[in-house]
């Protein structure tokens, strides 16, 4: 979940990347300018994402193994009194129904998320997303928060819902190369061109902005090309655009059966076909009555009406510490950014 404004990022799932970590990558761009990575001075339209991503992506089915005799150097770095996991951590090799390269998830004992919420959150990343992802570390928060490694190593702190995956497994697709589509010129270009981003925390940076632009991409595709409950595609035209033109975000890329898609991307971590390929799991985008809703005819409709009621606890947020600070600010926060 995005941060939403300086209160409310007490008790949302926030996205980042550390500023060493974007310090690093972008210094190795010898030929490139520095890139703006200053703060977007455009119109949110919402404070923070609220819909249903999670029940529209289908899972993809895991095995595990434990088969490390050390933890990996990637994991056992964050160990210690004053680190990321001050308790033990189990390291496993996760190997998913559409990829036949095992993903490696290190779990620190007292981490928020269980082994079994973060196979079944994993495995509904995108294939076409996830194959770029690194080491996963999963670690304790009462705050949830996740930050992307230049590596494509996530570290998930605290119960992150899913667009807090799909918006850092997007950070480790577009640092995959020395060219990030985020720094791209033409992604610089389109921010110029629009007039709002899809929430405050797409304010952040171009960078961010790009991965939230991601979150919306896939809802659109699984939801046959809507946008979400009360966002509106005009004034984001131009960066919607530039996510067509990326050849990831077609449906059969992006949710195929297998991470062996073929398609000349650099950089991907995980392209072993899977030993047995199912046929039966094609894309199909959700089925929704949108007229039953006046708060469904999202591109069409300016003014968000409604939060989603159901979405934090499909999406695993943290609904407990929300809805007290819903309440204390009377439920107006999002109203309030739109
Ligand atoms: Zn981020």
């Amino acid at each position: 979940m995005p941060r939403r404004h300086a209160l409310l990022a007490l008790v949302q799932c926030l996205y980042h990347i550390s500023w060493v970590t974007a310090t690093l990558l972008f210094s190795n761009l010898s030929a490139a300018p520095t890139p703006p990575l200053s703060p977007l001075a455009l119109r949110p339209q919402a404070s923070g994402f609220d819909f249903d991503l999670y029940s529209a992506l289908p899972p993809a089915s895991s095995t595990v193994s434990s088969n490390f005799t050390d933890l990996p150097d990637d994991c056992a770095q964050y160990i210690g009194p004053g680190k990321e996991c001050t308790a033990g951590m189990y390291a496993a090799g996760v190997t998913f129904e559409d990829c036949g390269a095992p993903f490696t998830v290190c779990r620190c004992a007292d981490a928020t998320m269980s082994m079994d919420t973060v196979l079944d959150r994993l495995g509904r990343v995108p294939v076409g997303l996830r194959r770029f992802v690194g080491t996963v570390l999963i670690l304790n928060s009462t705050v949830p928060h996740a930050y992307t490694m230049s590596n494509g190593d996530i570290h998930l702190f605290g119960d992150c819902a899913m667009d807090t995956w799909v918006h850092e497994a997007t950070h480790s697709y577009d640092f995959a190369t020395s060219s990030p589509h985020s720094s791209s010129a033409a992604w610089g270009q389109a921010i110029l061109a629009d007039t709002c981003v899809p929430d405050n925390y797409s304010l952040t940076n171009q960078v961010e902005d790009f991965a939230q632009m991601s979150v919306i991409k896939t809802y659109t595709l699984l939801y046959d090309g809507h946008l979400p409950p009360g966002f509106r595609a005009d004034c984001m035209a131009q960066q919607l655009d530039f996510m067509d033109t990326l050849p990831l975000y077609a449906a059969d890329a992006l949710f195929g059966n297998t991470c062996a898609i073929g398609d000349g991307q650099l950089g991907v971590r995980h392209d072993t076909p899977p030993t047995t390929l199912d046929p039966a799991r094609a894309f199909a985008t959700v089925s929704v009555d949108w007229s039953a809703s006046p708060a469904a005819a999202l591109d069409l409709n300016p003014v968000p009406t409604s939060t989603p009621a159901d979405s934090g606890a499909r999406s695993g947020r943290q609904a407990p510490l929300l809805l007290p600070f819903a309440a204390l600010l009377g439920l107006a926060f999002r109203a309030a950014y739109i």
